[in-house]
């Protein structure tokens, strides 16, 4: 009997074993999007069946996200392909210093302009992408609407802004960087912090999103029903944190709901990764350390 028991535990453990090495080779040949629950902030890990990388936006902390990045990446690889800044706010960009010092980056993707006021915060970022480029051969690539970036299965469609100007009074938000990427049939709209005036500039392109990155954590200043519509998301993902600026805010929620997409929220859900073969895709809730 003694004997029975130990041989069906023992055909268990193999059977456990190959299904968990089946699902990790079958998912590592799809497409991820990783959305991290890095609190207020937002911060996208990327990443093809190739293993090309790009990271779009960091969150406030200047660990956090290297730290992520680091559980899902083997330790051996240390060069991310593309690093995305969408604009300036702490929330978006201070991660992004910890990624630069710990990886190599190929690209650097941002408008090269920032709202006054925030001059040293801009001429670090700029130190470091110059330090990038001369000592990792990094390129700095400077992005406005009308860039197109197609790499085999992959497309990048940047969106906004159309111009940025350097004007003191203006809200860093409205100068976000906004790109439309497609994996094959699956595609995702990444706002950055935009807000009713901007998304208006968006109507009549093509935004048609599987999966959408909701503007600025949810504030009551975006997704407007003209746009939802224009994007027709099945799937919302608003990256905030719990309790704070009173994002993600109520009518926007209901916004979002009334176009029928499901939402999803880094608070409640913790890290969010979206896989894709292309055509189907699926979620999955992994917490990847804090
Ligand atoms: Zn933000």
């Amino acid at each position: 009997m003694k004997r029975i028991a130990y041989i069906v535990m023992v055909i268990l453990i193999v059977c456990n074993v190959i299904s968990w090495s089946y699902l990790f080779l079958e998912k590592d040949n799809l497409f991820k999007v990783v959305f991290f629950n890095v609190g207020q902030g937002d911060a996208i890990f990327i990443e093809t069946p190739e293993k090309e990388q790009i990271i779009i936006d960091g969150g406030a902390d200047y660990n956090l996200v290297a730290s992520k990045i680091s559980k899902i990446v083997p330790f051996w690889d240390k060069q991310i392909d593309a690093v995305v800044l969408t604009h300036l706010d702490s929330d978006h960009m201070n991660g992004l210093f910890g990624v630069i010092e710990k990886y190599k980056i190929k690209n650097v993707l941002w408008t090269g302009k920032g709202k006054e006021g925030s001059e040293e915060k801009l001429s670090n970022w700029k130190k470091l992408i110059k330090r990038e480029v001369i000592e990792n051969r990094a390129n700095e690539v400077l992005v406005k609407k009308g860039k197109k970036i197609i790499a085999e299965n992959l497309s990048l469609d940047f969106l906004l802004p159309e111009e940025i100007k350097d004007d003191k009074d203006k809200n860093s938000n409205e100068d976000s960087l906004v790109v439309r990427l497609c994996y094959l049939e699956t595609c995702f709209l990444f706002t950055g912090d935009i807000s009713f005036n901007e998304e208006k500039k968006l109507i009549g392109e093509n935004l048609k999103a599987d999966i959408l990155k909701v503007s600025h954590h949810g504030s009551k200043y975006g997704s407007s029903d003209e746009f939802l519509k224009s994007v027709s998301p099945k799937i919302a993902v608003i990256s905030v944190g719990k309790n704070n600026y009173g994002h993600p805010d109520s009518g926007t929620i209901e916004r979002i709901s009334n176009v029928g997409a499901k939402i999803i929220r880094t608070d409640m859900k913790g890290d969010i990764t979206i896989y894709s073969d292309g055509k189907n895709y699926g979620i999955v809730y992994q917490k990847l350390g804090e």
